[in-house]
């Protein structure tokens, strides 16, 4: 009795086929058994993925719009830290009836199969080089962190002309106090000019 057995994203039309001009919205909640998407970010198995659908029948067969959603799971492409996104991807696509012109996708029976239209176009709208923040710095080239945790990037730049500064300050003070060199020198010659006289 099974011929085709209805896959997660399957949907009936049954009451739409040959009637042109007929309407109808559905929504399809599946769960992914594998994961879509081979770059840095895909969506992984276990997943869920709710579609909103809207089924016009056509002259040609059953035109489907559709909105889909999902998450997303992968790694930034400059600091490698675990990221996680929203997906959201809006298509359009003619499932024709068999025996037409060679089209991508038929109504299959009484049902069309949108697991194929769904997967490319969630799989298309991944980012190929997905990113944290717009604006991530990356990862250090020399120590390897990540440099959006360290706040001032770049402490060591900066300290170093500080502490040598500093140093000069705290040498200075030590030579001035010390006057007790230069007023004998004065007194001595105090002294020797007295003696002149
Ligand atoms: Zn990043």
């Amino acid at each position: 009795m099974r011929k085709h057995r209805p896959g997660a994203f399957s949907v009936p039309v049954r009451d739409l086929i040959g009637r042109p001009g007929e309407m109808r919205e559905t929504q399809i909640d599946a769960t992914l058994a594998a994961a879509w998407g081979e770059g840095l970010v895909s969506i992984p198995a276990g997943e869920s993925v709710h579609v909103d659908v809207r089924l016009e029948s056509v002259h040609e067969g059953i035109l489907v719009s559709a909105t889909a959603r999902t998450r997303s799971e992968g790694e930034c492409s400059r600091c490698l830290i675990e990221i996680t996104a929203p997906v959201e991807v809006e298509f359009q696509e003619l499932f024709a009836y068999p025996g037409q012109e060679a089209d991508d996708f038929e109504v299959q029976d009484d049902h069309v199969d949108l697991e194929t239209p769904v997967r490319d176009a969630i799989v298309l709208s991944l980012p190929f080089q997905p990113v944290c923040r717009p604006d991530c710095p990356g990862l250090d080239p020399i120590t390897g962190a990540r440099l959006a945790d360290l706040p001032d990037a770049e402490p060591h730049q900066n300290v170093d002309p500080r502490w040598a500064a500093l140093m000069e300050f705290a040498s200075e003070p030590a030579q001035g106090a010390d006057d007790s060199a230069p007023d004998s020198q004065v007194s001595q010659e105090r002294r020797k000019n007295s003696h002149g006289r």
